[in-house]
């Protein structure tokens, strides 16, 4: 694979993908992914986007209220401007590249209510607005001419050269590289460095591993959000989940006693953000000795549910619940990370020409905590951003000049033992799950610093194994670091 392309795009998420479509026809780009394309935590969306699209009864600046509520007014304004009001515009743009958001019998898109939005502005296909929207982006990026497409290539190094990037990547069990003057991570989440996570299994923060490495500021890795209500099956590590436009549509959420609880804990009740109702369930569990929670939604008719919720539907009586009239078993698990590499309004780095978007950036977009169905929003308006910024540099000549390409990595050395992986996420599981346990911090951290070292001094065998291992490490030790920091200074964890 050794070429040299101006832009390459590490992710085939919303990030990466609507990212790569904004460049012009003259711009040669390379998208990779380390799985199939279509696997990604942006396929596994439910609830849909939120954005003002209807302005009769709603308004950007409720939409921006909204999201600085949620994230506890520790959000960047300015970002969350961008992202309210240039966001609209976006999500049409889905519609026309043949995104089919569910419309009324007139054509107009329909808009659902979720957890913190005071305004019905989500749109939605169906209960799989993720799947619908890549797709269609796959699709079209892959009939693209100045596109190319790799799959199952797992970058696994960034080296900065003169005016550019030399990516190393392993496909096939073969090493090679790739030039460029520009580089967009758009990796996404690290769901994978928990025990439990609704993330799929690309989830294992390789490209902030990588942005670290570099030397690029990474910025409140330690925000993480729970989910409160993923289905709670033992044997799923990927924990499917019951989306917020369920308790949106009515949904209750009930203790083992089958009593109503959530109102006790906020006043917002099942429609409390995520973080105040995973905090309500746990704290319930605390109560209750138990950790048997389940979402009603039995009183709903059921063609509707079959219809609103289907793929919620069919996933549920796989586990041999039938919403109409089963009660649904849920706990909290881990789902999204507020922060990640920092970035400014245009995606841009702290490192030159090393841009990042999605889930695995941090725009200050989420604050404390994100708000329902802003994630896909922030995906699509900061990696339009930073392929306008891109484009800008590349009119203005500013083309990159790479130097000697560093040697290619050897693949050979010694294979990783077992266990590794497990125990990275078994750590972060107990001791930093909805309701931190800051006495464990100090054993966890320095088990960390043991396994993050052994991983960096040992030659071991380059595979995928190994390589996200390192990542899950990586993110783990900062995490911990950031919260370990946080209690040394007195302030909240
Ligand atoms: C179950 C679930 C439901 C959700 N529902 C919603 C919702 O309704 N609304 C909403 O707004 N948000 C939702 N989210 C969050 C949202 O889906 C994600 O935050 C967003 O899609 C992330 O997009 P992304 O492009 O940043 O990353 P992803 O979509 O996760 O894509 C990451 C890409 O990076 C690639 N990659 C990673 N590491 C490497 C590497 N080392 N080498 C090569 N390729 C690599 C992967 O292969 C993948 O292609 C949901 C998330 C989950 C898990």
């Amino acid at each position: 694979m050794n070429k040299q392309y101006d832009v390459v795009i590490v992710g085939t998420g919303v990030a990466g993908l609507y990212g790569a479509l904004q460049f012009d026809d003259n711009t040669n780009i390379l998208v990779i992914s380390k799985r199939n394309a279509p696997l990604s935590n942006s396929s596994l969306a439910q609830g849909g986007i939120a954005a003002v699209l209807d302005r009769s009864n709603d308004d950007p600046r409720l939409h921006k209220e909204d999201t600085l509520i949620a994230g506890k007014y520790k959000n960047n304004p300015m970002a969350i401007d961008v992202l309210v009001t240039e966001g609209p515009a976006d999500v049409l743009k889905l519609r026309e590249l043949g995104v089919e958001f569910d419309t009324d019998e007139n054509g107009k898109m329909l808009s659902t209510l979720e957890a913190g939005h005071s305004r019905h502005r989500i749109v939605h296909h169906k209960d799989f607005t993720g799947k619908a929207i890549t797709d269609i982006l796959i699709a079209t990026a892959k009939k693209k001419k100045n596109i190319d497409f790799v799959e199952e290539a797992l970058v696994f190094s960034v080296d900065k050269a003169d005016n550019g990037f030399y990516l190393g990547i392993l496909k096939d069990g073969r090493v090679s590289q790739v030039g460029c003057s520009y580089c967009i991570l758009a990796t996404g989440g690290i769901g994978r460095v928990y025990k439990y996570t609704t993330n799929s299994a690309i989830a294992t923060g390789d490209g902030i591993a990588l942005a670290k490495k570099m030397g690029a500021t990474i910025k409140h890795l330690s925000r993480i959000q729970f989910h409160p209500t993923a289905f709670a099956a033992e044997h799923n590590r990927e924990r499917f989940l019951i989306s917020e436009a369920v308790r949106g549509e009515g949904a209750v959420l009930l203790n083992c006693n089958g009593q109503r609880f959530a109102f006790d804990y906020d006043v917002r009740g099942e429609l409390a953000p995520r973080d105040v109702v995973s905090n309500a369930i746990m704290l319930e569990s605390a109560k209750t000795s138990s950790e048997d929670f389940y979402l009603d939604i039995t009183d709903k008719q059921p063609s509707f549910l079959r219809n609103r919720f289907p793929m919620i539907y069919e996933r549920c009586l796989d586990e041999g619940i039938d919403i109409t009239r089963d009660r649904i078993p849920v706990f909290p698990c881990q789902h999204y990370l507020m922060g990640g590499i920092d970035v400014d309004l245009m995606a841009r780095t702290s490192i030159d020409r090393l841009y990042a978007a999605g889930e695995c950036s941090h725009t200050g977009v989420h604050g404390a905590n994100r708000l329902a169905s802003n994630s896909l929003l922030e995906a699509l308006v900061f990696s339009r951003r930073a392929a306008t910024d891109i484009m800008c540099r590349m009119q203005r000549g500013e083309q990159g000049t790479l130097g000697n390409a560093p040697q290619l990595t050897s693949p050979q050395g010694v294979p990783l033992h077992k266990g590794i992986r497990t125990e990275i996420r078994s750590i972060l599981q107990s001791c930093y799950f909805v309701i931190p346990k800051p006495e464990l911090f100090p054993d966890s951290l320095k088990r960390l610093q043991e396994i993050d070292k052994d991983l960096k001094a040992t030659n071991y065998e380059l595979t995928s194994d190994y390589i996200e291992a390192k990542s899950l490490a990586a993110v783990a030790l900062t995490i911990l670091e950031e919260v370990t920091a946080k209690q040394n200074a007195g302030e909240e964890i």
